[in-house]
């Protein structure tokens, strides 16, 4: 439990814990799986521990959703191109945020604050779709050398367990 300070002070302070044990563990910045990871930011979403992961193997995306957008693009090339990985993995999850919200979302902002951003909001109905999306997105990129292993899955916050999910259907 926090006394005192922001909560950005804990995190500083958990920061010099973490140092003061830390071994320089000589990695190279190439994931030892050649793997990269997209995910939804979401809190309850612990990749490491839920895909057995250790420190150095894999590139972790992460935002909002898990949505495949051009700057999703733009780190899933640097990771092939310069960083030597070779598979991606999608992961969306049950209960999603995106999910209540819809792209009014833009139109409420552009009231609030008197312009409408340039980003879509990318909220979805269906999760199980919406990965066959992004899955449709990695594949289908001009900028990607390696397509022939991308995975989708949706996590389930409840339980743990990833459903994967057929890009045919
Ligand atoms: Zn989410």
């Amino acid at each position: 439990a926090r006394t005192n300070g922001t909560v950005i002070d804990r995190l500083v302070e958990a920061n010099l814990r973490y140092a003061a044990g830390f071994q320089d563990p000589g990695m190279d910045a190439r994931p030892v799986l050649e793997v990269a990871v997209v995910a939804c930011m979401d809190a309850r979403l612990d990749l490491h521990d839920a895909l057995g992961l250790a420190l150095g193997d894999c590139h972790t995306i992460r935002n909002a959703g898990g949505v495949v957008t051009d700057d999703v693009i733009r780190s899933l090339t640097i990771s092939q191109r310069a960083l030597g990985t070779r598979s991606v993995v999608l992961i969306h999850h049950t209960n999603c945020g995106l999910e209540s919200l819809t792209e009014d979302f833009r139109h409420e902002l552009e009231d609030e604050v008197g312009q409408r951003p340039s980003w879509a909001v990318e909220a979805f109905r269906d999760v199980d779709q919406d990965v066959r999306q992004s899955m449709q997105r990695v594949r289908t990129s001009p900028f990607l050398p390696h397509t022939d292993d991308v995975r989708g899955f949706v996590f389930d916050v409840t339980d743990g367990l990833m459903r994967e999910i057929d890009p045919a259907v």
